[in-house]
């Protein structure tokens, strides 16, 4: 906790704090942002990012067997990466114009679990059952991986049990892979998540224990009960290096994507990516990984919600995941359920601090809004957390951003990643839409 006097103290050293306890629409550039031949060293390294993939390599197998629906990407899980210009001309009648190319990535359509959590919490399952069963001597380098789903492995990995904290999407991943592959699965759910992902959860046999507080109570009774059990293992949405190397891989991904789309990343043709953020990972994972491959030539932005601005209030303060939105004032209640994250994850945002441009704030209003704005013109649902990035472009302009940067804006690529939306059902679509044209009018 943080007395008055200190909070007072934070305020008076960083004016912008008190609009963002005021649940301002704010943007800031981060001033301890370090140039590429000045950044310190991570705990993450490119060959870390190689070694990931290569594990997904070794899964592909799996996933063709174990989800039919993977069979065509020969159980590759990627997304596409969809200029929007329809979208495009839109905004650029309202005010600011985004001159070159405005990219959605379709991490919504990402398969199986339909969001960004595909990457991340996916990758920490299969890195962990991978593990356990090398150490059990059921499983032997070369060996074929679409044996995971054999009867073998299921009654191997049912011994063991998985642990996970979740506002909606991360449970929803580590549910419905730990699941497939055999393994006892509790997801610990805060208030906010939604009635249907938790009734698809159960569908899948995962345990959905819920919680009145939000994530950061969920999190803690999941990692306690999680910890003292012997035989579990807790995916550590606050603090795991796992889920945030499986991001990463994205990064990877996105890069194949641009140069078969011959987008060029050099000092004359800056790149920015616009990502959601909820406790950090996602985004730094994936801003982590293309730092690794463009430099200083990529720009990277985090968005969240005027209501949940953890990450944001972690860097501009520097308390980093020592302090809450609470902490400040700031109610943590938001209809994106993706980002209602009140403390943002240690490991993501001190990794983050030197890399991110800046992070700018959204109303939840806005959300609806451009999720109405994109079913009319390119017809693309996301959820509402997924829609954060859009206005990343305008947002920016209003800023010295290029300018202090000395960047050709006319030559820049906007990346818009869309974290999530195909799992959402029908109805909550509807009701969405509405919510957001009416808005509108
Ligand atoms: C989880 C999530 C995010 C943010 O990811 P973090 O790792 O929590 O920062 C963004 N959008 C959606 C839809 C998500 O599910």
């Amino acid at each position: 906790m943080y007395s008055k006097n200190k909070i007072d103290s934070f305020i008076k050293e960083i004016p912008l704090l008190k609009d963002i306890m005021n649940l301002k629409p704010v943007v800031w550039l981060n001033p301890n942002r370090k140039p590429s031949s000045e950044m310190p060293s991570f705990p993450i390294k490119k060959e870390d990012m190689d070694a990931a993939e290569q594990l997904w390599k070794r899964f592909a197998p799996f996933f063709v067997n174990a989800f039919p629906t993977t069979a065509k990407t020969n159980g590759v899980l990627e997304s596409p990466l969809m200029e929007i210009q329809n979208m495009k001309s839109l905004l650029n009648q309202e005010n600011t114009k985004i001159e070159a190319h405005y990219f959605l990535k379709c991490d919504n359509a990402l398969p199986i679990a339909g969001s960004i959590k595909a990457r991340g919490g996916f990758f920490e399952v299969l890195h962990y059952a991978e593990k356990l069963a090398l150490k059990a001597g059921i499983l032997k380098k070369g060996d074929n991986y679409a044996d995971f789903t054999t009867d073998k492995y299921k009654t191997f990995f049912n011994k063991y049990k998985i642990g996970v904290g979740s506002t909606g999407n991360l449970g929803l991943s580590i549910g419905i892979i730990s699941a497939k592959l055999g393994f006892q699965v509790t997801v610990y759910v805060s208030a906010d998540a939604k009635i249907w992902k938790k009734d698809l959860l159960r569908s899948k046999g995962v345990e959905v224990i819920e919680f009145n507080g939000d994530f950061s109570e969920a999190i803690l009774a999941g990692r306690q009960k999680t910890n003292a059990d012997p035989m579990a293992y807790f995916v550590d949405d606050e603090n795991s290096y796992e889920l945030f190397l499986g991001y990463t891989v994205g990064a990877l991904r996105l890069a194949k994507q641009l140069e078969e789309a011959n987008i060029k990343v050099d000092a004359e043709h800056p790149l920015f990516v616009y990502s959601p953020c909820g406790v950090g990972g996602s985004p730094g994972g994936t801003a982590f990984g293309l730092k690794q491959i463009y430099g200083d030539n990529v720009h990277c932005f985090f968005v969240e919600p005027t209501h949940s601005p953890a990450v944001l209030t972690g860097l501009v303060t520097g308390e980093m995941s020592n302090i809450s939105v609470q902490d400040i004032g700031v109610d943590n209640k938001t209809e994106a359920d993706g980002l209602a994250v009140g403390r943002p994850s240690n490991f993501a945002t001190s990794v983050s601090s030197h890399l991110v441009s800046g992070i700018y704030t959204i109303e939840d209003e806005q959300l609806f809004i451009l999720l109405a704005k994109l079913m009319d013109t390119e017809k693309i649902f996301l959820e509402p957390s997924a829609t954060a990035g859009l206005i990343g472009p305008q947002r920016i302009a209003t800023t010295n951003y290029a300018e202090k940067n000395n960047l050709n804006m006319q030559n820049a690529t906007h990346i818009v990643w869309a974290t999530g939306g195909d799992l959402v059902p029908s109805f909550e679509r509807e009701e969405f839409y509405k919510r957001g044209s009416e808005a509108l009018v």
